[in-house]
């Protein structure tokens, strides 16, 4: 027998690590540590599990060593986070005929069978992999289920029932192993965080069986609710020794709170109880972690089977972690850490307002929280090109797989006919804060004919407006009045901690003064992008602004931009009352003039009737306006030197609303940008202008005013020419949706159509548009802060990309030296969490 440095027995000293063995092996030893009653256990390493799958079996004897010879055993997987979760643990090994015989003795035929049968079922299922369908109908309870489980084992497979021990413990740690590298566990497991080589431990555990004279059972206890993470003493507990099978996770509970219908463990066994009390005490301040204590009872003695974390949602997870720090068993930093950034993403989430009325297509499982609107799409690549075109949807699938999940990351909601809260839609929703509602078997599904019938027989085709309730599993008809997320008192603390220990800044895209209160309620600093075209697009401004465009001479286009002036002042006026005194960065017109105009005839001749012009007139203007290439075409700082008014009256709305505002409430400097640039004489040009306005504004009201004039960074030569560019511009911003799209000279618009195949094929390694493209466009960010500084070494540098409030671009953004990452207001919980552990990340070295 040879002495394996990979199976090792789990003792207070025995070189086990959670990298090397996973987080329950390592738990299981701190429990042996604080001398709790813990079962024999050997762990089995990531290696020699990995080892088992390529079929280089351990040697069996040494593994089954410090055993005692027909002892029952258990397998329990043990991944290096709990969370990536692991094959289904196996029980009862060891059950053969010689061993019914012996526990019938002692146990009783009925009870000794139980444990049989129950081992011969999961035997079949997980380890033979036999067909589910014919062992559940056979049940698990007593002889006659167990000959009829025996029998169907031996018809299934040509072969008794194996009755070696270790060739039964051998097969289990086989399919365990082997579970765990199949394509569908790990797709699951990167979903949530894991890297694609994660390993897996083992634990084989002696069976304390909960069977005896005195009072046995077994059960499992914590001391928080895991929806809430109040604290709130939960569990279950099934008693033996009341006449019910202490193995029956059913019905006949007999729940630790005390259950009308029965006695609770504290009466049964009233040390037992208290003694677990104190054990899952013990170990919530020694783990420093709120743990659920799995446990067996034994002539009314606790054996610990096993410690895990308490599983729970993520604003449990964030009550615990507060909680944990303002008892000081762990520190802030600590709290801080505990929280995968995106995990904020579900505390987030706008929820249907409940007071208003609905009016509902269908219900389901409410398997992941959150509200979402959108338009039907039947495929993962039609959500992929929904998301390309900046549109909401709702992904409709008879059920996902792990193939659909990047149309998950772009879809706003899943909804799916089929599966549970285990289903592979709701474990990724959750994961990745997508409002998911499954098995919602009473509407009809067509997934090939595109169509979606509710319940009343109503019918819904692709590209129809559908509200999802993942919070109430409800589907809703059009598009509904939802409501803003809560946040909790935990949840303001925690990021109030983050906001102390961050180096970086956070700021929002805000557009509308709704964006900005989003904004000022998350704790933006400011705003850091205020696209001012959606200014316009609302039906009173939008024809004011085509008479614009349309003028024919500068005149005339003053006289339409001076009746644009006083709505464009109101929009910056309330801005910048919401932000009250935080920096408002605004960013000059920057789409095509074109976007503005109709583009179909009936879209023509309104416009024709508003203008009081021919409609010939009106499409020959339109179609002579149109671009072959608008994207680099006359938009952003070229459209501002072409048709400076605009600009003129952008900025005066900018001065006199930072006026008003200043009058009756903090001081404003706002802080104008330039989009499109690509060389320095265009921003020298647009600052001549803007001096002229703010001087006219100075000398009209009497009042003295500052402001910031930025750069936009969207052009690859405007990196290049950073160092002229500062020389003008006080702050540049790097817009990396336009830088991307022009460093690949890949469209923003179209790349939908290609990007999975890309993705796929390996090409890019992510999608550059929703992952910063840390290799090319990264270079152009290191260059042109670098030049910029080195004209203005107190240069303000920023993102305010797409990419801005993703971890990895915060991280990215902080080393090359960034003040701030602005990003949409809704990821600005997100970020101010990540930007914190960046920082304590390098405090701690
Ligand atoms: C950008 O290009 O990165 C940007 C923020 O501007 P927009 O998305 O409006 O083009
Ligand atoms: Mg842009």
């Amino acid at each position: 027998m040879q002495n394996d440095p990979h199976t090792t027995l789990i003792t207070a000293d025995a070189p086990v690590a959670a990298e090397t063995h996973g987080g329950r092996t390592k738990c299981l030893q701190r429990l042996v540590r604080l001398e709790l009653p813990v079962p024999r256990t050997v762990g089995l390493s990531f290696v020699a599990v990995h080892k088992i799958a390529r079929g280089e079996m351990p040697d069996m004897a040494f593994l089954l060593s410090p055993f005692e010879a027909g002892e029952l055993l258990c397998v329990r997987p043990s991944s290096e986070d709990p969370d990536w979760g692991g094959p289904s643990a196996i029980l009862n090994i060891g059950m053969n005929d010689a061993r019914f015989v012996d526990l019938a003795e002692r146990l009783g035929k009925e009870a000794a069978a139980s444990l049989y049968a129950r081992f011969v079922h999961s035997y079949a299922v997980l380890v033979a992999r036999l067909d589910p369908d014919v062992f559940d109908v056979i049940g698990m309870e007593g002889q006659a289920s167990l000959s009829e489980a025996l029998r169907a084992y031996e018809e299934e497979t040509d072969e008794p029932f194996p009755q070696d021990p270790a060739v039964q413990l051998a097969e289990v740690l086989r399919s365990m192993a082997r579970a765990w590298e199949g394509t569908s566990a790990r797709l699951l497991r990167q979903a949530k965080g894991a890297p694609a080589d994660a390993g897996l431990g083992l634990v084989v555990q002696s069976m304390a069986l909960g069977f005896g004279a005195g009072e046995c059972g077994s059960g499992v206890i914590q001391l928080v609710d895991g929806q809430t993470g109040l604290e709130q003493l939960t569990g279950r507990y099934l008693s033996q020794s009341q006449g019910r099978d202490a193995l029956d996770g059913g019905s006949e509970a007999l729940f630790l709170e005390r259950d009308p219908r029965g006695p609770s463990l504290e009466d049964l066994a009233p040390q037992a109880f208290e003694d677990l009390i104190a054990y899952a005490t013990l170990m919530r301040t020694k783990l420093r972690e709120e743990m659920q204590v799995e446990f067996v009872i034994e002539d009314g003695r606790v054996h610990l089977l096993d410690g895990v974390r308490v599983a729970r949602n993520s604003r449990a997870a964030v009550r615990i972690a507060v909680r944990l720090a303002e008892d000081g068993i762990i520190t802030r930093q600590e709290a801080l850490m505990r929280i995968p950034p995106s995990a904020l993403n579900e505390l987030l989430h706008k929820q249907v307002d409940r007071t208003r009325a609905r009016d509902v297509a269908g219900r389901g499982v409410a398997a992941s929280p959150g509200a979402a609107t959108g338009r039907i799409v039947f495929s993962a690549a039609e959500a992929q090109a929904c998301a390309a075109r900046d549109e909401a949807c709702i992904l409709v699938r008879r059920e996902t797989s792990p193939e659909d999940i990047r149309g998950m990351h772009a879809a706003k909601a899943v909804l799916t006919e089929r599966g549970g809260m285990t289903s592979h839609a709701a474990v990724i929703g959750r994961g990745i804060g997508l409002p998911c509602v499954v098995g919602a078997s009473e509407m009809r599904f067509q997934i090939r004919k595109k169509l979606l019938t509710g319940r009343d027989g109503r019918v819904f085709k692709e590209g129809d407006v559908i509200t999802l309730d993942g919070t109430h599993g409800e589907i809703l008809v059009g598009e509904v009045s939802l409501l803003e997320a809560t946040l909790d008192d935990a949840f303001k603390t925690l990021l109030s901690w983050a906001d102390l220990e961050r180096d970086i800044g956070i700021r929002a895209n805000a557009d509308t003064p709704a964006d900005a209160r989003t904004a000022k309620n998350f704790l933006a600093q400011g705003i850091g992008l205020c696209r001012t075209e959606h200014m316009f697009f609302e039906d009173d401004r939008l024809t004011v602004m085509r008479e614009m465009i349309f003028a024919e001479n500068s005149e005339d286009r003053r006289a339409a931009l001076e009746r644009l002036l006083p709505v464009q002042r109101a929009d910056f006026t309330e801005l910048f009352m919401t932000m009250a005194g935080l920096p408002v960065c605004i960013r000059l017109l920057d789409p095509p003039l074109h976007e503005f105009l109709p583009s179909d005839h009936a879209g023509h001749r309104g416009l024709a009737e508003a203008l009081d012009l021919p409609l010939s007139e009106v499409t020959r203007r339109v179609e002579a306006m149109g671009e072959y290439n608008p994207m680099l075409g006359m938009r952003g700082v070229r459209l501002g030197i072409a048709v400076p008014e605009i600009y003129d009256m952008q900025v005066r709305a900018i001065f006199e609303a930072s006026i008003n505002a200043a009058k009756s409430g903090a001081p404003i400097v706002p802080e104008i940008m330039i989009p499109l640039v690509s060389a320095k004489r265009e921003v020298e040009l647009v600052k001549m202008r803007i001096d002229v306005v703010a001087a006219a504004v100075r000398a009209e009201t009497g009042a003295d005013f500052d402001y910031k004039l930025g750069v936009m960074v969207e052009t690859p030569r405007a990196a290049l020419r950073a160092q002229d560019i500062a020389e003008t511009a006080v702050f540049l911003s790097f817009g990396t949706n336009d830088l991307t799209q022009m460093t690949y000279g890949l469209s923003r618009d179209d790349a939908g159509r290609f990007m999975s195949e890309y993705v796929k094929q390996g090409v890019f390694a992510e999608d550059p548009f929703h992952t910063l493209d840390v290799d090319g466009v990264g270079e152009l960010l290191i260059l042109g802060a670098r030049r910029g500084r080195a004209a203005r070494p107190d240069l303000v540098l920023s993102m305010c990309g797409e990419h801005g409030g993703n971890p990895e671009s915060i991280a990215f953004c902080r080393a090359a030296g960034f003040d701030y990452v602005s990003c949409s207001p809704f990821r600005v919980p997100v970020a101010r969490l990540a930007a914190a552990q960046l920082a304590i990340f390098d405090k701690l070295g």
